[in-house]
């Protein structure tokens, strides 16, 4: 063999291991029942798309598109952007797969990961994992405030609480032009303050400016019109709306006008969670409507609202509120001897089929096995041997209670199922 090589993984990407995965599992059996009970249900779309379903849609001069978007030439030239956020293509399959012909609102959820060419940081991470949920066909604020309710009662389903709910409405194409252009009359004599980012979003996405986390862009930026007292009357009214049924739904929020969020195809309502429990990465969670998207993509007029949660920030929340529980043997199946340790293996089987953890010891002393045993946390352990197998009988030890004893080997299964099998 040729001399070894050690790898890591790429920077800003990470190994999710156990016991970490099962608060990982927790929160995605959490949300599968909770989004069931909204009637979301799951769509699982590419992580490869075509480079311009993002460019068009998250839009041209954001921070996604200009920076941090993994994107390479496939082998015929085509080019292919790792998803670095799952609504666009959503949208795509919704209009490629006409699902606007079901009744509305037509609701899917999705999880899995996204890429984002960032600097690595806590929270923070180029490969780093979404469970999102996008709803199709009503545009009424009771949609709203329905999604948003759904976000807060899966979070604190998951046990969490004290979460920021903020809420901002960035207007329509009739509004924003004259927001626009009344936030570049507000920076045109403070460009100079400003990060050179900014410089050039104020030529060409004023907007940015106020999602731009450079600490001197967001003093320059104190003052600045609010884009709600800039709203069309339609945007006014739902925004209303919006406000008065989180109220109705008893979800205390802040309406938070610096909120623009990072994505070009907002329209009206935005709104993310936060904690002061997370560093400078506060968000958890982010969302809004995009009442244009599916147009823009081919299909027919069709309002839309989604939000997107960060996994790596929720559950680093949650380690810190407590943690889960880890999953632990049932059954470990000691053994000493051939025979015996093929009998054990036979039970094992069975044991498994009736639905049951169940661990074997292979190899070793006894009290190596009953070592690993215990490591394992192991319910139950049964200790076989070529002497219990002539007298038909093993010993049971239940390590939580430290009760002990014997049983028949033709009565090993009933004995595992009155005591294991609820
Ligand atoms: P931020 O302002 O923190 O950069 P964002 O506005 O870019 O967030 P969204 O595109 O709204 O984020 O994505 C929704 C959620 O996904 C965020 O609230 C966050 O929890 C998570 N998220 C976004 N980017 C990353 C990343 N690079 N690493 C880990 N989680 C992320
Ligand atoms: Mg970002």
């Amino acid at each position: 063999m040729s001399s070894s090589q050690r790898y890591n993984a790429l920077k800003g990407v990470q190994d999710i291991l156990p016991p970490d995965i099962y608060l990982w599992q927790r929160v995605e059996s959490v949300a599968r029942k909770i989004f069931a009970n909204y009637g979301f249900q799951e769509i699982k779309a590419p992580i490869i798309e075509s480079t311009t379903l993002f460019t068009r849609s998250i839009g041209e001069t954001t921070d996604i598109v200009e920076k941090e978007m993994y994107t390479f030439p496939d082998k015929a030239g085509r080019s292919i952007t790792l998803r670095p956020e799952g609504t666009a293509p959503v949208v795509r399959a919704y209009v490629e797969h006409h699902l606007h012909t079901l009744p509305p609102p037509q609701k899917f959820f999705y999880s899995g990961p996204m890429f984002r060419y960032e600097r690595p940081q806590k929270g923070r991470f180029r490969q780093f994992y979404q469970i999102g949920v996008e709803a199709f066909g009503v545009a009424t604020a009771e949609l709203d405030g329905e999604v948003i309710a759904m976000l807060k009662v899966l979070l604190e389903n998951l046990g969490l609480r004290e979460l920021n709910f903020e809420v901002n409405s960035i207007g329509c194409e009739e509004c924003r032009p004259s927001y626009r252009s009344s936030l570049q009359d507000f920076f045109s004599s403070r460009l100079d303050h400003l990060c050179p980012d900014c410089k050039r979003r104020y030529e060409f996405n004023p907007l940015r400016i106020l999602d731009c986390k450079v600490e001197r862009c967001i003093e320059t930026r104190k003052g600045a019109p609010k884009v709600t007292d800039f709203l069309c009357g339609e945007c006014r009214d739902h925004f209303e709306g919006v406000l008065s049924i989180l109220r109705l739904l008893q979800i205390p929020h802040l309406v938070n006008p610096d909120m623009v969020r990072g994505l070009d195809y907002y329209t009206r309502t935005t709104f993310e969670v936060t904690t002061e429990h997370l560093g400078s990465q506060k968000a958890v969670a982010a969302g809004g409507r995009y009442d244009r998207l599916v147009e823009e993509f081919g299909g027919p007029f069709t309002p839309a609202i989604g939000f997107a949660i960060g996994m790596e920030r929720l559950t680093a929340l949650l380690k810190e509120t407590g943690g889960t529980e880890v999953p632990s043997p049932q059954v470990f199946m000691a053994s000493i001897g051939k025979r015996a340790t093929q009998e054990g293996l036979l039970m094992a089987e069975r044991f498994r089929a009736k639905g049951l953890w169940v661990e074997v010891g292979y190899e070793g002393s006894l009290r190596s096995q009953l070592r690993r045993a215990d490591k394992l946390a192991s319910h139950y352990v049964f200790i076989i041997g070529d002497d219990e197998l002539s007298s038909g009988k093993m010993q049971w030890k239940n390590l939580r209670d430290g009760s002990q004893g014997e049983v028949e080997i033709t009565q090993a299964d009933e004995f595992v199922s009155s005591r294991l099998i609820p």
